[in-house]
This record gives C-alpha cells, sequence and structure tokens, in this order.
C-alpha cells in the first residue's frame, strides 16, 4: 500500500495525521520552513489510509455557482466593519441564533500563530472577523467537529480557505451527506508560512508581545498591532515587508501556486469574496453602490441558496455568474510566483532568516517608492 509520501502539493490540512491507525505521522517542517507531514516508517503499517483521505490525492465533490450576489452584512441597518463586505459575520449571527456551532480563523494566544476554532456563543464570534493572511491550521478540528455533531446532535457552520473545506468534506462525508454541516469557502490567493509571520512580529516588536492584529480593518489594507489596547505599530501594505511580499507571491506555502480550487467549480455551498470590478454604478441598493469592498457571494448548491434567503442580515443584489468571474483571478487560476520567489527560496534555505531573506526584495521597493515621491514632489514643484 502507498501513503502520504506520494502527495505532490501537501496543503498542510493534517488530514492525515488525524486518521493514521498508528499515529505514526507528525508535523514535520520542509527547507523553507512550511509545515508537512512527516512519517515515522518503522511503526507505519502501510495501510494506505492516509492516502486516501487525502484531498491533494482522492478528489473532493465541487459544484460550478447557479447564482451570484454583490452583498454586505448589516447590523442595525449599518454595515458589519470587516476586511470585505461583512457577509461572513452575518452568516455566523445567524449560524448561532439557529443553533449552529460555528467554525472559523482565530489568533492563537501569542499572536504569532492562527488556527481553525470553535464558537458556540455570539460573544466569540468577534475572534473570526477579518482576514488573518497567515497560514492557519487545522489542529484537532476534524474530530472535534465530529464529536460535536455525535454528542450534541448540533449542528455546524464551516467558513474557511477552499483547500481546509476540502479536508473538512473528505474527513465528514458523511455528517454532511446527513445536512448536519454547512460549508462556505472564501476566495483565496495563498497563505504564508506562519513561522515568516512570527519572524517578522519579533523583528518589527523587538520582542514585545501584541494582544491584537489586523491586516485589513474596515476594509483598508493596513497591518496594525496593538498592546494593552493601544496602537504600537501601523503600516500601508505597501510599508511593510511581510504584507507586500506576501501580496505579491513571494511567501505562499509552494502548493498555493498549483492551487486546484483557484477554478470556478467550488468546493462549498457557498463561496464568499471581494466583488473585483464591479460596475458598481449598476448597483440599485444605495448602500451597496457606495460601498469599497463589496462581498461577492456564490451560491453553490440548494443548501447555499437556502441558506442565503434565510439570512435577513445581507443585503444583497443578484449579478450574472460571469460578472463574478471577470474579473476575480483566484476563480480561474492559482495566483502567479513573483519573480522574486526563486531569490527568497534560495536566501531562506541558506539562512532560515525572514528579514535576510527579503532584504534584497524589499531593498528595491523601498527604492522605488522614494523615486516615486521624488518624481511626484519635482512636478508638483514644476506645475506649481
Ligand atoms: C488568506 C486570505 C486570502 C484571500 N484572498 C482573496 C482573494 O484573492 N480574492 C478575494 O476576492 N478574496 C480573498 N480573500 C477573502 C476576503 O479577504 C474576505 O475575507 C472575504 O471576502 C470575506 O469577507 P467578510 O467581510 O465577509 O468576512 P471577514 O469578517 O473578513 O471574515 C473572514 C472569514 O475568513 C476566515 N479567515 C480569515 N483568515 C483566515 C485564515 N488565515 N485561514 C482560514 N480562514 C480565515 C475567518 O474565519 C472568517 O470566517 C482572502 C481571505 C484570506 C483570509
Ligand atoms: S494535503 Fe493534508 S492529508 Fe494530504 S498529505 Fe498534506 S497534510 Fe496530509
Ligand atoms: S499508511 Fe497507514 S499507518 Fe502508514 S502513515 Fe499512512 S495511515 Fe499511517
Ligand atoms: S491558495 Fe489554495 S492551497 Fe493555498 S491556502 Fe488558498 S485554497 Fe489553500
Amino acid at each position: 500500500m502507498e501513503n502520504i509520501d506520494k502527495v505532490m502539493w501537501c496543503t498542510g490540512c493534517f488530514l492525515c495525521m488525524s486518521e493514521c491507525p498508528q499515529n505514526c505521522i507528525s508535523i514535520g517542517k520542509d527547507s523553507l520552513d512550511t509545515k508537512i507531514p512527516v512519517i515515522n516508517a518503522t511503526e507505519c503499517i502501510s495501510c494506505g489510509k492516509c492516502l486516501k483521505v487525502c484531498p491533494q490525492h482522492t478528489a473532493v465533490e465541487r459544484n460550478y455557482p447557479i447564482n451570484t450576489y454583490v452583498g454586505m452584512g448589516v447590523v442595525n441597518g449599518a454595515k458589519i466593519s470587516s476586511a470585505s463586505g461583512g457577509v461572513a459575520s452575518a452568516l455566523y449571527k445567524w449560524a448561532v441564533n439557529n443553533k449552529y456551532c460555528c467554525v472559523g480563523a482565530m489568533w492563537n494566544k501569542d499572536k504569532k500563530s492562527v488556527e481553525l476554532a470553535i464558537a458556540t456563543d455570539e460573544s466569540e464570534l468577534e475572534k473570526f472577523r477579518n482576514s488573518k493572511y497567515i497560514f492557519s491550521e487545522t489542529n484537532s478540528i476534524f474530530k472535534r467537529i465530529s464529536e460535536i455533531i455525535k454528542t450534541l446532535n448540533k449542528k455546524i457552520l464551516v467558513i474557511a480557505m477552499p483547500c481546509q473545506i476540502a479536508a473538512l468534506k473528505s474527513a465528514l462525508k458523511k455528517e454532511y451527506e446527513n445536512g448536519k454541516i454547512i460549508f462556505i469557502d472564501i476566495v483565496c490567493h495563498g497563505m504564508s508560512n506562519d513561522s515568516y509571520f512570527e519572524q517578522h512580529l519579533n523583528h518589527i516588536m523587538l520582542q514585545g508581545g501584541a494582544d491584537n492584529i489586523a491586516f485589513r480593518e474596515k476594509g483598508n489594507f493596513v497591518f496594525s498591532v496593538y498592546n494593552n489596547d493601544s496602537c504600537v505599530y501601523k503600516a500601508n501594505y505597501d510599508e511593510d515587508s511581510y504584507f507586500l511580499s506576501y501580496l505579491e507571491g513571494v511567501t505562499y506555502r509552494e502548493n498555493c501556486y498549483h492551487c486546484q480550487y483557484a477554478a470556478s467549480e467550488r468546493i462549498g455551498d457557498l463561496t464568499i469574496g471581494d466583488f473585483d470590478g464591479i460596475d458598481s454604478e449598476s448597483i440599485k441598493n444605495d448602500k451597496l453602490r457606495t460601498l469599497k469592498y463589496p462581498s461577492m457571494i456564490l451560491v453553490n448548491t440548494k443548501i447555499g441558496e437556502k441558506l442565503l434567503q434565510e439570512v435577513d442580515s445581507i443585503v444583497k443584489e443578484k449579478r450574472l455568474v460571469a460578472e463574478a468571474f471577470r474579473y476575480n483571478e483566484q476563480l480561474k487560476k492559482p495566483a502567479q510566483k513573483s519573480l522574486f520567489r526563486s531569490e527568497f527560496v534560495r536566501r531562506y534555505e541558506q539562512s532560515h532568516d525572514f528579514e535576510k531573506a527579503i532584504r534584497p526584495y524589499w531593498k528595491k521597493k523601498v527604492i522605488k517608492k522614494h523615486i516615486y515621491n521624488l518624481k511626484i514632489y519635482k512636478l508638483a514643484h514644476i506645475v506649481r
């Protein structure tokens, strides 16, 4: 029997580890410090279970969208503050009110890593809000969801990245088919290793702690770090080496450049993302029309359509499916590698030091920005 040594482009979902009857798979790291499964060969009994459940090896059902909406989540008539249109928060709120348990990504206690976690009441939902541009760990989520369904007989609403939904669908096929779980995937261009983020945080904070972190406050791409409730670091996306290199495709896990979920067939009952390139003038609702980052909602199954119609805190308007696909690159193909990727890889493999590895890229970006600013300054003086 073969095992997961045969898997190409591992996403780091660690479902194989959760399912191994010998408990002989552990979390290891490759030459770029990317988390990958490692098998203890002396304990492996070659049962093949890890390969059978792996979503990168065995195909998981996907669907082409049947409907598309532009939308936003509202509370007391105002848009919910979040990365994009606040749709995720509105869905979670509906779920909790209807006695579902919710699954999403939250920062760990030390704010240096992110994991999928479970929330059962409204007070916990805040932690799921906003995009965390860092690899999120699944940890024990597969077993915990299964236990909740079995012992508490509760239903579950999951919002997560497509590769994580694929793993959850593979692990919990029976529960999904019995209507116990609703899956919502997020349009995704990639995740960076958490060790890069941890190193960068230590670098900018000089080892100081953080009690909150945001990449997209009120929708804007601003990276902020808070300590004791006051902001101790704030940088626009192009003023921070971690954030810019992430957005420009330098630092993703290698599998993200080959992502099978960056496609029109979707893994969730709904898909949510930014409605890139929408002709806002054609939106009828005044609040939606003036929104900077309205949400795109793809309806991929009847379960998804029923859910969307039941959530009354989402203001939405129907659009053509083709419109969503026209401008959102991650619905067509995986993210492109930055031209600096190979140099970053070489330098990181040598040093295992994020700041050292990213330095030449960052220097170039800083110089380019200075030249640009100088040109604008000179132009302004000539015009005057
Ligand atoms: C890593 C990442 C890459 C993205 N890339 C794109 C893109 O290329 N194109 C696009 O249109 N949209 C992208 N998005 C989605 C977009 O940024 C918004 O998150 C989405 O539109 C939902 O916005 P919201 O306001 O409804 O929800 P928010 O309140 O912003 O909620 C975000 C939801 O995302 C989940 N989440 C956040 N970070 C992670 C994480 N690291 N791992 C797993 N789940 C997470 C939370 O649990 C929550 O359910 C990306 C999001 C993330 C996290
Ligand atoms: S994709 Fe997931 S299940 Fe497959 S080898 Fe990687 S961690 Fe294991
Ligand atoms: S083949 Fe079986 S025993 Fe070996 S690692 Fe995979 S699941 Fe575990
Ligand atoms: S790009 Fe694909 S493989 Fe990478 S995190 Fe996103 S969904 Fe997963």
